[in-house]
């Protein structure tokens, strides 16, 4: 007897999944901001929203790098890529990796909050869009993780975000374009001046076909240094990639 009402609310849920109906079951089931805990239909609150992606948090950086400048600098290179130029040519964020939105990304990528990727992906995508005169990719790829990491952690979370920017973007997304060839520590678990031989060599493009001649997309989840980005955009390069944009949902600023 008492088993009838359960076994009657997971039959309800089926049906709803089943007709498609996950507005609904949204309604139905409790659901919070990530970042406030606020009632939310959504992961992110309106008020968050606005506070954290509006047109006030908009911030000028450098188009080469995403690394934050001052209002008067708008459109221009920072000193480190001027004196320095890395081998990718755009980088686009989202967002500045601080508090509290490198929680969101400490949960994506630690706790198995799947979910948040689709949001980063949409912030991405808006990010994308709002920037005047980029052009779209032909083609997205995640930064790849190492086969022990993917092993431990079961996915990778810059394909994750991958996944649903590409199809709101309508670029063709392709998961194994590049490969570790090498496992390499966690570039945050390696001391700044050794960063540099830690992640040298790490990547390999198995089929160059895909790459000659083409506007490569990179996607990960945060960039600090921007080193694992640079020697990815040296590798697609190399295959002949003629353009390569890092589109990364959060940017540590620098110290
Ligand atoms: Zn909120
Ligand atoms: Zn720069």
């Amino acid at each position: 007897m008492l088993a009838t009402p359960r076994i009657g609310t997971i039959d309800t849920i089926g049906a709803l999944l089943h007709r498609g109906g996950s507005a609904l079951l949204r309604g139905l089931l409790p659901a919070s901001c990530a970042l406030c805990a606020a009632a939310s239909g959504e992961l992110l609150c309106p008020a968050c929203a606005v506070q954290f992606f509006g047109a006030e948090a908009a911030v000028v950086r450098c188009p080469c790098c995403a690394n934050p400048l001052p209002d008067s600098a708008q459109g221009q290179l920072c000193g480190g890529c001027r004196v320095e130029p890395p081998a990718f040519d755009v980088t686009l964020v989202a967002a500045d990796y601080a508090m509290p939105l490198d929680q969101l990304v400490l949960q994506l990528k630690f706790g198995h909050r799947l979910a948040l990727a689709t949001l980063f992906a949409r912030l991405l995508r808006d990010a994308v869009l709002q920037q005047p005169g980029f052009t779209l990719p032909a083609l997205l790829c995640p930064v790849p993780l190492g086969p022990r990491r993917l092993a431990e952690r079961g996915y990778n979370q810059a394909l994750e975000i991958a996944r649903p920017l590409a199809r709101s973007l309508g670029v063709a997304l392709h998961p194994r374009l590049a490969c570790r060839v090498h496992e390499t520590a966690a570039q945050s678990s390696v001391a700044p001046e050794q960063r540099r031989r830690n992640i040298a060599a790490a990547f390999a493009i198995p089929d160059a076909a895909l790459v000659q001649g083409r506007h490569i997309g990179v996607v990960d989840d945060v960039m600090t240094s921007g080193r694992t980005l640079n020697e990815l955009a040296a590798t697609l390069k190399r295959h002949g990639a003629a353009r390569v944009s890092n589109l990364v949902f959060a940017r540590t600023p620098p110290h």
